[in-house]
């Protein structure tokens, strides 16, 4: 399982160790060169020191070279203090070596007694005439060219213990990995308490969302933490709210729906009871009341009618049929359809048209709602009054403005209308079989368009609105 904690804390511990690593390293290194450094510096000065000895040798003749006893025992206490081994090559014989002093004449020849690469710096230094430092495995060493007169030159080589040089590095070397162990551990549980305070609040998180899951909503979620999950935060915020918003306005809608199936359901029962109690009604009675539950029957079927319109549109969000439909033709349609019942309150219905206009629109969903639109003019109108529908068009958008001389919406109401089950005046709209959910039908048919609808209304003097829908559909 790929956990974020897990990641992170092996990404902290890699680049830990690598620092870490790469510091004992380059620590390691430094500390070994200024070692060898100071071992070499030590034999040199060494060295100079028996040069020094040497050179101020009153047995130092023309002919040869040679030790006093005085010089020996300066030697070995030399030797002893700096733990050396000191060495005088006169030629290619050694003279003095460890406790042994050689006679000229018995001297063994060098080679025998030197490494091969003690000979191979014998040689340079003789050559060169100058110092040559070296180390092997066994032994650093310094050789050093001595002239004791214009004759006499002699070599001193003075050599240490590779281990004992390297004692102090070998040492300190343990003791840096013991503070890297230390390092390590503190590595470790600075990574853990770390990345355990990173993914904390995600953890804080979670439960908070799990809890909004499991129903309480209403809820909002608070954790103190990073800018990036305080984002997070503040957007599943603003997400609970707008769901709560919709449950409520779902759980509106419900219960305005059941309202509303109810209310005729209602009247035919009280309309049927009140018959039912009076044995001997008269047929005239049965009559009235039978055409009463007729119409009730009726508005029950038109709010389920227009329910099962808007639940349609919902559903079929995006699926529109698309055709290019002659939109004056469809106004003149609708009108020809709603020019009866206008002309029952003699409502004079104007239709104006600059142009023929070509449109790509579902023809069934924009018809519906420009019949809503005229039809609530009509509805909501004087007798004797005018409703006025002027279509046109520049070359992107078509226009419908459909005004009337009607009653008008009071203007704190007019953003509530296209709301569902709303009426501005409920007795009005239930004599007129308005069910409240016309304009909501309108405005989603025309959003799915892509298009806008606006209102504009002055009381009792009359409602314009106003329809803006792209000519080409844009999906
Ligand atoms: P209804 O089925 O009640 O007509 P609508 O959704 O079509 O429902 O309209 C909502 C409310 O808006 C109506 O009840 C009415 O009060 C108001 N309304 C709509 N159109 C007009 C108009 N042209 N003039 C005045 N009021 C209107």
């Amino acid at each position: 399982m790929r956990t974020l904690r897990v990641q992170l804390l092996t990404v902290l511990i890699l680049i830990g160790v690598g620092i870490i690593g790469m510091i004992t390293w380059v620590g390691f290194l430094t500390h070994r060169s200024s070692v060898i450094k100071q071992a070499y510096d030590n034999l040199e000065k060494q060295s100079s020191m028996v040069a020094n000895l040497l050179i101020h040798s009153s047995s130092n003749t023309n002919k040869g070279f040679s030790l006093n006893n005085e010089k020996i025992k300066t030697i070995k206490t030399l030797e002893k203090t700096y733990q050396t081994e000191i060495c005088i090559i006169d030629g290619n014989k050694i003279v003095y070596q460890d406790n042994m002093v050689v006679d000229k004449k018995n001297t063994t020849p060098a080679p025998d007694l030197l490494s091969s690469n003690e000979e191979e710096a014998l040689k340079q230094s003789q050559e060169k005439d100058h110092v040559v430092k070296m180390h092997t495995k066994e032994k650093f060493f310094c050789m050093k060219p001595v002239s004791l007169n214009q004759e006499n030159k002699i070599i001193v080589m003075i050599s240490v213990d590779t281990a004992s040089v390297l004692a102090t590095y070998h040492k300190m070397q343990k003791n840096i990995y013991i503070i890297d162990g230390i390092l390590f551990l503190i590595l470790v549980v600075i990574a853990v308490f770390y990345s355990r305070s990173v993914i904390k609040p995600l953890k804080e998180l979670t439960t908070s969302i799990n809890r909004i899951t499991d129903g309480f909503l209403g809820e909002k979620l608070t954790v103190d933490s990073y800018t990036e999950i305080e984002d997070v935060v503040d957007s599943i915020n603003s997400m609970t709210t707008k769901l709560e918003t919709l449950e409520s306005s779902r759980q509106e809608f419900v219960s305005n729906v059941s309202h509303e199936l109810k209310t005729p359901i209602t009247s035919i029962k009280v309309l049927a009871d009140s018959l039912l109690q009076q044995e001997d009604a008269p047929a005239e009675l049965y009559r009235e009341f039978l055409v009463d539950i007729n119409a009730e029957i009726e508005r029950e079927n038109k709010i389920i009618t227009d329910l099962l319109s808007l639940v349609k549109m919902d559903k079929t969000a995006g699926v529109l049929n698309i055709a290019t439909i002659n939109i004056s033709e469809l106004c003149e349609q609708i009108m020809k359809r709603i020019k009866p019942i206008a002309a029952d309150r003699n409502i004079n219905l104007i239709f104006e048209s600059y142009r023929t206009i070509m449109a790509e629109v579902d023809e069934v969903k924009l018809s519906l709602a420009i019949n809503n639109l005229i039809e609530n003019a009509v509805k909501y109108n004087y007798d004797n009054g005018w409703v006025r529908v002027s279509l046109n068009a520049d070359h992107k958008f078509f226009y419908i403005k459909v005004s009337d001389s009607g009653v008008g919406i009071p203007e704190d109401e007019q953003e509530n209308v296209f709301e569902r089950f709303y009426r501005v005046d409920k007795a009005r709209s239930r004599e007129t079989g308005g069910t409240g959910l016309g304009l909501s039908i309108t405005r989603n048919a025309i959003l799915m368009h892509r298009g806008a609808i606006k209102v504009y209304s002055k009381e009792k003097e009359g409602t314009t609105f106003t329809v803006r829908i792209p000519l080409n559909y844009v999906s």
